[in-house]
């Protein structure tokens, strides 16, 4: 699917947006700009860039550099790439962070699920794998840009980071093309640039249990906005809601929340912290980012319930009772 928006403002300057279906998710670009030709350039840019990115980082694809990583960095240090190199150890800043729950080697029990065809780990497959579950196997080599899985059948996925990456790299190729005003989404994760052109960009967060209806509208300018949720990719079993982001400790699908936004400075940081937040739980989660200035947090939780780090206003107090 592919929707094009350009709302012609005045005869020369207008937004210039495009969606298209990238890293198992959605990525659109909207940004404002004077010249229709750089405009549209622009914002195919940006998906160029993506498509760079996915084919660095995804595991789904067979040649790209992390499969190559998961499958011989056990056997023997592998050159990752000064970018990769990169993503890695920020992932593994934010395991020692939030203390795990942030972890990246989850994909070994991770790549037993198949949320299209329903398919899941048993128990005895997950009580086998888990036991994987530890970034500590992680071994970097800064001199050399290498990265050592310290444990046979480790293995790495970075979909809880990449997409943060991907929409901060896009803003980045925006603004130094000196556009102003911009928003670039990539599933539950966006960077905003500027602000819509005399108002704040209205975000808004999804209702985890009403498919297309949106809980709170967020206003922002200049930041980044990271939703995790367990409706994103999942199935149902039982009474079982078996879901992609995982609690490295058991090994099965993280409960006890239903979304986890962050929002702050660098969307790298939102996405991995949204993806943590989930994990950690409402209590955690919150004294987490309590303990970082920047960033700030809206929790829902299995009852529906929403929470609000102390640094966010509250609906109520933005919009107090006539
Ligand atoms: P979304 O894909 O909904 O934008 P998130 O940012 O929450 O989601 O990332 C979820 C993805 O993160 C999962 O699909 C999986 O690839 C990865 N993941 C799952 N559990 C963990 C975890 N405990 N730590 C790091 N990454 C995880
Ligand atoms: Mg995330």
């Amino acid at each position: 699917m592919v929707a094009i928006i350009a709302i012609s403002i005045s005869a020369r300057a207008e937004w210039f947006g495009d969606a298209r279906p990238m890293m198992g998710t959605e990525i659109s670009v909207l940004l404002w700009h004077d010249d229709a030709a750089l405009g549209e350039r622009l914002v195919h840019e940006v998906f160029a860039e993506a498509e760079r990115i996915d084919k660095l980082m995804s595991t789904y694809i067979e040649d790209s550099r992390i499969s190559e990583i998961n499958r011989l960095a056990a056997q023997q240090p592998i050159v990752a790439g000064d970018e990769l190199f990169l993503i890695i150890r920020r992932s593994l800043d934010i395991s020692v962070l939030t203390l795990g729950a942030f972890d990246v080697t989850y994909e070994s029990v991770g790549q037993h699920y198949d949320f299209r065809n329903r398919q899941r780990p048993d128990d005895a497959t997950v009580e086998a794998e888990r036991e994987l579950i530890d970034f500590r196997f992680v071994e970097l080599d800064q001199a050399k840009g290498t990265v050592h899985f310290r444990q046979d059948g480790v293995r790495i996925n970075l979909g809880g980071i990449a997409k943060g990456y991907v929409v901060e790299r896009g803003v980045d190729i925006l603004r130094l093309s000196g556009v102003q005003h911009a928003i670039v989404t990539a599933g539950g994760d966006s960077r905003l640039l500027g602000d819509r052109r005399g108002q704040p960009w209205m975000v808004g967060i999804r209702d985890p249990r009403k498919d297309g209806e949106v809980a709170i509208s967020v206003p922002l300018e200049d930041e980044a906005i990271s939703t995790s949720g367990d409706y994103e990719r999942y199935f149902v079993e039982g009474d079982v809601r078996y879901h992609h982001i995982i609690q490295p400790s058991t090994g099965a699908p993280a409960s006890g929340v239903h979304s986890a936004t962050v929002i702050g400075p660098d969307a790298v940081i939102t996405d991995a912290l949204s993806t943590s937040v989930f994990v950690m739980g409402v209590d955690q989660g919150l004294r987490l980012i309590a303990t970082l200035p920047d960033y700030e947090s809206i929790v829902i939780d299995a009852d529906g319930r929403i929470y609000y780090s102390d640094g966010l206003q509250r609906p109520e107090a933005q919009n107090p009772e006539p």
